[in-house]
């Protein structure tokens, strides 16, 4: 799951500040994530194996083959039904390791409303988060 068109260029190395971020944040993003995983895992009917916290620029989550999770500490950042949409998505991918329409038909099984879920976050920026997290106008 994007949200930083591919197409921008990507910097590689982190800033002090941004090493500071993720330091700060990925705690309480780790409960939060292991509380919605816990939440929506049995209603999916599936059973995550390893789900880490990083620091990702350009991915909000990730499912590897295994069935290992991947999600990105700005989550803290987000309201907390578009945590539910990441997880949801991730986990439904599970059930089905692509995007197909059979895909969709799981995460809107969960969640009905997910298409504006998925619409509002395409439209959160990193650059919108950064100036967020910046100005502490940040929803958790
Ligand atoms: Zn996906």
């Amino acid at each position: 799951m994007w949200f930083v068109r591919r197409r921008r260029r990507v910097r590689r190395t982190r800033s002090r500040s941004e090493r500071v971020l993720y330091e700060t944040h990925k705690e309480r993003a780790r409960v939060i994530i292991h509380e919605r995983v816990l939440l929506w895992a049995p209603r999916i009917g599936v059973t995550p194996g390893r789900i880490a916290i990083r620091d990702q620029r350009s991915r909000w989550g990730s499912c590897s083959t295994k069935g290992n999770l991947n999600f990105n500490y700005r989550i803290v950042f987000l309201p907390v039904e578009l945590i539910d949409y990441i997880v949801v998505h991730e986990l439904c991918h599970l059930h089905e390791f692509n995007h197909s329409k059979q895909f969709w038909m799981h995460v809107s099984t969960h969640l009905p409303a997910y298409d504006l879920h998925k619409e509002a976050l395409h439209r959160v920026t990193h650059h919108d988060l950064n100036k967020r997290i910046q100005t502490g106008m940040v929803s958790t």
